[in-house]
């Protein structure tokens, strides 16, 4: 009997190990195309393309000067999966991010459809001395900055961030034969009906076509070709700001190294939000956390439960259990808990699983920097989606271990993922919890 249970518990013990291979392996093969020389190229190209973009629309509007262009989002955090497909920049406006430029009203009244929000992590801006408020005042509203836009009052669309990246689009569109075929709607988009702006490029073979811009309202995001590929390029306008006291309280965050690191960096980033209100990001220190502090367990695990959850995404299109965002507060929250002395997949996957489930059951879940901001409404019908993608995870695993080989655990994913996304009814989602867990005891 004894010699039997411990039979058993080696068999499972090399199963985990080999879970825990098979997830680094799935991980590398979604990284395939995103460490490559290829993507390199592209990020430099892409960056070099909107460098130019910026540059021009300086010309055009001295106030949008920028005095960095910084590289955020998941290819330069270093946890992209799957293929490249976007580029994420914060524009930081130069005049405003001096220091003493602005001042900050924190936790503004938010009105969202009518509806008051108190929402920790906003604040609106005040222009600080009188000849800054003189240049910008185009751009102040009852005192307050705008997110360099009016939405509402077309008239005025012109003079926003993105309607700036748009003119100068067009002027360089003017210099190439494709301009007849380019849709302009000033302020709002332009389209290519066909061919595109051909943008910088590293040689004669690697040519970025840009095929569209949109503003998105204070963001704006290029859509561009390589190489047969589209790349969608997000540009957001930020405020650098180093008074990081007046917005960041050390007590609010969950772990004193993490807030010593955004203490030390010396500034923050505010970025420009619907109306006047702006957000308080800790950008930069996430995305070095990210990039190198995180334990590669853990990343490997927030990369894992990233594709996953697009998996779910790409079922019921419109709905996705979690953001990305919100899987990767998990894995820091674990990273910064986590005792397990030698770290694997297996166990670190138990252990964010068991602490998704208790935020999902008891709580809301906090944002790392910012305690008293949550995320996760609770009663909504992704909430129902989410403990369907649990139970899901759960169940990969625990297929996967029993047989741990590629293409059985390639098979599982599929099989797991359709058979509990199929029974989401999301126009009745009250029997769903138990048709969920039907499923799996079954
Ligand atoms: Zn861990």
């Amino acid at each position: 009997m004894t010699a039997k249970l411990l039979k058993d518990s080696k068999v499972s013990n090399s199963g985990e190990e080999s879970f825990s291979h098979l997830v680094e392996q799935k991980v590398l093969s979604l990284r395939r195309n995103i460490i490559s020389e290829r993507a390199d190229k592209l990020a430099e190209v892409v960056y070099r393309s909107v460098y130019v973009i910026l540059d021009k629309v300086s010309e055009l509007e001295p106030r949008f000067t920028v005095s960095e262009i910084l590289k955020v989002g998941s290819y330069f955090e270093g946890t992209k999966i799957d293929k490249i497909d976007e580029f994420d920049f914060l524009v930081v406006i130069k005049e405003l991010s001096k220091p003493g430029a602005i001042h900050i009203n924190k936790g503004p009244d938010v009105f969202d459809e009518g509806y008051l929000m108190k929402e920790p992590g906003m604040v609106q801006i005040k222009l600080q001395d009188d000849d800054l408020k003189m240049k910008w005042r185009k751009y102040v509203i009852d005192d307050f900055l705008t997110g360099f836009q009016q939405p509402k009052d077309t008239h005025k669309r012109r003079q926003e961030f993105g309607s700036f990246v748009l003119e100068s689009i067009k002027i360089f569109a003017k210099t190439q034969h494709e301009w007849r075929d380019l849709l302009f709607e000033p302020g709002v988009n332009m389209f290519f009906n066909r061919g595109g702006l051909t943008l910088l490029s590293i040689s004669d073979s690697e040519r970025v076509i840009l095929k569209a811009a949109e503003v998105h309202h204070p963001n704006t995001v290029l859509e561009l070709e390589y190489d047969g590929s589209a790349i969608s390029v997000d540009l957001s306008p930020a405020i650098r700001y180093d008074r990081v006291k007046d917005c960041f309280k050390a007590g609010d965050c969950v772990n004193e190294r993490l807030a010593a690191d955004v203490l030390e960096r010396g500034s923050i980033l505010l970025v420009a939000k619907q109306g006047n209100t702006f957000r308080i990001t800790f950008t930069e220190t996430e995305v070095e956390y990210m990039r190198e502090k995180i334990h590669w367990v853990h990343k490997l695990v927030y990369m894992y439960l990233k594709y996953i959850k697009c998996l779910y995404a790409k079922i019921k299109p419109g709905f996705q259990p979690f953001s990305s965002y919100v899987l990767k507060m998990f894995c820091i929250h674990h990273d910064i808990n986590c005792t397990i002395e030698n770290k694997t997949v297996s166990k670190c996957l138990d252990e964010v699983l068991d602490l998704m489930t208790d935020y999902l059951e008891n709580d809301d879940l906090p944002n790392v920097f910012n305690t008293r901001l949550t995320y996760l409404d609770i009663g909504d019908i992704e909430s129902e989606y989410r403990l369907c993608m649990l139970d899901g995870l759960r169940k990969i695993k625990e297929l996967a271990v029993e047989n741990p080989t590629e293409a059985y655990f390639n098979e599982v994913i599929k099989d797991v993922v359709e058979q509990s996304a199929g029974t989401v009814d999301f126009f009745r989602n009250k029997s769903l919890k138990i048709a969920c867990q039907g499923v799996f005891s079954a």
